[in-house]
């Protein structure tokens, strides 16, 4: 190699986060600020053997081949393994000897990633932690600090479990005071704690019994004062400590809400792009932090960030904040104006038979553009389909303020996305669905998928309340007729429509299906021709060569339209597919009983029997629709307690029973409960659903399978109305409630009976691959193997980690 201009080293890099560390410096050096020429990256391990397996795993990684990073490919950067154990002084000696030689001009970026964290709490524990985490990584900053040339980074991979929050007031004092003054002052705490340790007295002296953690604040501490050293040169360097967040590695024994690939993104971004010359910073998810943080005030707030699920939005970071946003604001433009879609029709003087057309033929167009795109989605991009959605609502809502003609506004309707009855049809439920379930890992899951459904059915009421408000408030102005003020919430529908573009703008690569699995996916369907796949290929052993195969463009190019389309459905597995037609036929018959008694027949019910005033009826279905919100919140927490299933089928039942007898009670009050009790409950089921599928499915299917789904809840939902109104008109309302209770009870019990065994805490949708084939469930015995352990220790109390045991 010519000599390099960039040079980087990496401790502890043979597998894990270090790894994705260096793997991530290769793929986002080609466009970062540093780019200048020949990239030298030195893997390093305290194997040999370790190292040099890592360094052959990452030349042959399939997204280092196809974007041509490596030297060997064509790129320009190469990674080369360099034997350091960071718990030996001479080992990091002869590293920093051999780097002055080979690179008298210095390094780039230095990133001490290395770290242990032991089972166990004893001095023993304690100093062997300390030797690694604390005093390795001190050593090596210090030895390869003086190495970096100007404008150089250093990043320490520390921990929230760092944080002082766990202290006594005098020693968070002591930590604070001592990362203001020098290095020593933070090794006399960590003498003080190990001493304490060995008396058995940390917690008199005002320490957690965590050697991981205080390793780990210690980590941190020094790396403030030395960069606070540091900047007195006017070197530029910049030195930063961070947490990678909860990440599945060995560490966390496979627990975690992030990948490896997500962990390294924010030491990636501190070595190599734009920070604006922020130095002495602790950072999580891209973002500089609090190092310190108070208790007695924000305890409250902990806790419900933590047992409500916010922490797991937060690690899944900025895109789990716009998926949830964008929905909102959709369900928002899409509670203003479906409301008012009839009613618009009306004011222009169509007939009932075109307003019935124009509402079937808009749901049948929403519900099958939306299949269509999202089956396409992950082939073609999921944010591109995304932002081509958002273009049609904006499309459809310009057309809706703009003209009156019934064929124009049927077609916009049709070919567009609007809207009839509020839900949320079209492509994107299942694409968001789909990118949150790949941005987080099993704990996360169900949390943040609960928040997605909670604030969309927030977005939903808040624009149904909105578009009354605003009609009323424009019909009191001068001049302004019923009609100006419909076109005035399209053109607010329009609004929504460039705000979810422009937050589908913001999404960032990671809500892709990565390239490897969608290469893997098309492998699957295309070479062989058949949905048959090997087992064995499925579960991992035997990879195909993607060398040898046509790339996804090529194929793409010489496949017809119509069989991309068709691939995706195709490409859904028979493991999968065995245990989706049962969950889909149970899925079908719940749907059919919302169908036949949907809110709005619910409340038509209760004026035609009990009459009481609008207002009361408005205020009821404000109070049910707020509780359905509320309550959806509680299903992360509790599917993290009882699981996934439980959640799904004993928040439902009382909600069916509800619906069950709701046809009995002959004064409002009693109906009035049976009404807030179903719909309170209602929504808990639809996070773990989602979560659900997310885990029974392979990766690359779970955007097909998802909208076919949604699909499939539709045009059942769509037959029970039809039901309902031939009992209604013989006034027989009560039978409707009792069979729609008797179908969703029938889906409570089935769904317990089918999968209350089924084993979902695996993580990623490998559970069903590595089993193969799942049509004789019960001879199969699935594999029981424990969830993972949350972690090495109680003594590694990383926050994020701590919240999840
Ligand atoms: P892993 O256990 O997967 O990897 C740790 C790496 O450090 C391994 O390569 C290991 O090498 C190496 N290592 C350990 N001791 C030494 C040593 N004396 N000299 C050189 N290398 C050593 O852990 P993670 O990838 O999860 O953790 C990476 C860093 O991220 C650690 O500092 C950890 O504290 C931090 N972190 C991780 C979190 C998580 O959720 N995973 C959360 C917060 C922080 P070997 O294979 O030889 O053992």
């Amino acid at each position: 190699m010519t000599s390099p201009a960039r040079v980087a080293a990496v401790t502890g890099a043979n597998k894990g986060i270090g790894l994705a560390i260096v793997r991530n410096l290769a793929l986002q050096y080609p466009k970062s600020p540093l780019h200048s020429g020949p990239f030298l990256i030195y893997l390093t391990a305290r194997s040999a053997e370790r190292g040099a397996e890592a360094v052959q795993a990452l030349n042959d990684d399939a997204q280092l081949k196809q974007a041509k990073v490596l030297a060997r490919d064509g790129g320009n950067t190469t990674i080369t393994f360099r034997e350091l154990d960071i718990s030996r002084t001479e080992s990091i000696q002869d590293f920093s000897a051999f780097l002055k030689q080979q690179h008298p001009n210095g390094l780039d970026i230095v990133i001490n990633n290395a770290g242990i964290a032991l089972q166990g709490f004893d001095a023993k524990v304690v100093q062997e932690t300390l030797k690694t985490n604390y005093y390795g990584t001190l050593e090596a900053t210090q030895d390869l600090l003086p190495l970096l040339k100007n404008g150089g980074r250093l990043v320490n991979v520390s921990s929230m479990a760092g944080q002082l929050n766990k202290y006594s007031e005098e020693i968070r004092n002591a930590f604070l005071q001592a990362s203001k003054t020098d290095v020593a002052a933070v090794t006399t705490l960590m003498e003080k704690f190990h001493a304490a340790v060995a008396e058995g007295k940390e917690k008199e002296a005002g320490f957690p019994s965590a050697a991981y953690a205080v390793s780990k604040a210690g980590e941190t501490a020094y790396t403030k004062v030395i960069a606070m050293e540091e900047a007195k040169r006017n070197r530029g360097v910049l030195i930063n400590a961070c947490c990678p967040g909860y990440v599945k590695t060995d560490m966390t024994k496979g627990g975690g809400a992030k990948t490896p690939d997500q962990g390294a993104q924010t030491p990636v971004m501190l070595a190599l792009h734009d920070i604006g010359g922020r130095t002495g910073g602790f950072w999580q998810s891209e973002r500089e932090i609090e190092w310190m943080v108070t208790t007695a005030l924000t305890k409250p707030f902990r806790w419900f960030y933590k047992e409500f699920g916010l922490v797991s939005i937060h690690e899944t970071g900025r895109n789990a904040y716009l998926i949830i946003l964008a929905r909102a604001c959709r369900m928002f433009a899409y509670g203003t104006t479906s409301l008012i879609l009839a009613l618009f029709f009306a004011e222009l003087q169509f007939s009932d038979f075109r307003i019935g057309l124009f509402m079937t033929l808009t749901l049948l167009g929403d519900v099958l553009l939306g299949l269509l795109l999202t089956l396409i989605a992950d082939r073609f991009g999921r944010r591109k389909i995304l932002f081509f959605g958002s273009f049609l609502m904006v499309l459809s809502g310009a057309a809706f303020a703009i003209f009156e003609n019934f064929w124009v506004l049927l077609a916009a309707a049709v070919v567009g996305v609007v809207s009839a009855t509020g839900g949320d049809f079209g492509p994107f439920r299942a694409i968001e669905e789909s990118v949150l379930a790949q941005l987080t890992g099993r704990e996360a899951r169900a949390d943040v998928l609960a928040w997605y459904v909670t604030l969309s059915t927030v977005g939903s009421a808040g624009g149904s309340e909105a578009s009354g408000r605003i009609v009323n408030a424009l019909l009191e102005r001068e001049g302004w007729t019923l009609v100006d003020v419909y076109l005035a919430l399209f053109w607010l529908f329009t609004v929504m429509g460039f705000v979810n573009a422009a937050l589908v703008l913001l999404l960032t690569e990671a809500c892709e299906l990565p390239r490897a699995e969608a290469e893997y996916a098309q492998v699957a369907q295309d070479e062989r021709g058949s949905v048959e796949l090997d087992e064995h290929n499925r579960g991992g052993v035997v990879q195909p060569s993607l060398n040898s195969l046509p790339s996804s463009q090529e194929r793409d190019a010489t496949n017809p339209w119509w069989r991309k389309l068709t691939s995706s459905f195709s490409a859904i597995s028979p493991p999968t597919r065995s245990v989706m037609y049962k969950l889909w036929t149970l899925l079908a018959i719940d749907s059919i009983a919302d169908g036949m008694v949907p809110y709005s027949l619910t409340n038509y019910y209760i004026d035609h029997t009990f009459h009481p005033s609008v207002a009361f009826l408005g205020d009821i279905t404000s109070a049910a629709y707020f509780l359905g919100a509320i309550s959806a919140v509680f299903a992360g927490p509790l599917a993290r307690k009882i699981g996934l299933i439980h959640t799904m089928v004993f928040t439902h039942i009382p909600s069916s029973a509800a619906v069950l007898v709701f046809g009995l009670p002959t004064n409002l009050v009693m109906v009035v409960m049976l009404l807030l009790v179903r719909a309170g409950l209602n929504n808990m089921d639809q996070a773990p659903r989602s979560a659900f599928i997310a885990a029974v499915v392979q990766p690359e299917e779970r955007t097909a399978v998802m909208g076919i789904t949604n699909l499939l809840r539709t045009l059942a939902a769509m037959t029970g109305p039809s039901v309902t109104g031939v009992l209604a008109g013989s006034n027989k309302f009560w039978v409707a409630f009792f069979v729609a209770g008797s179908f969703r009870l029938a889906y409570d019990v089935g769904l317990w009976g089918m999968f209350r065994n089924l084993e979902v805490d695996r993580d990623e949708g490998a559970l069903l691959a590595q089993h193969g084939r799942l049509e004789d469930e019960e001879t199969h015995e699935l594999d029981r193997r424990p969830a993972p352990l949350s972690l090495a220790s109680d003594d590694f109390v990383d926050d994020s980690v701590s919240s999840k045991k």
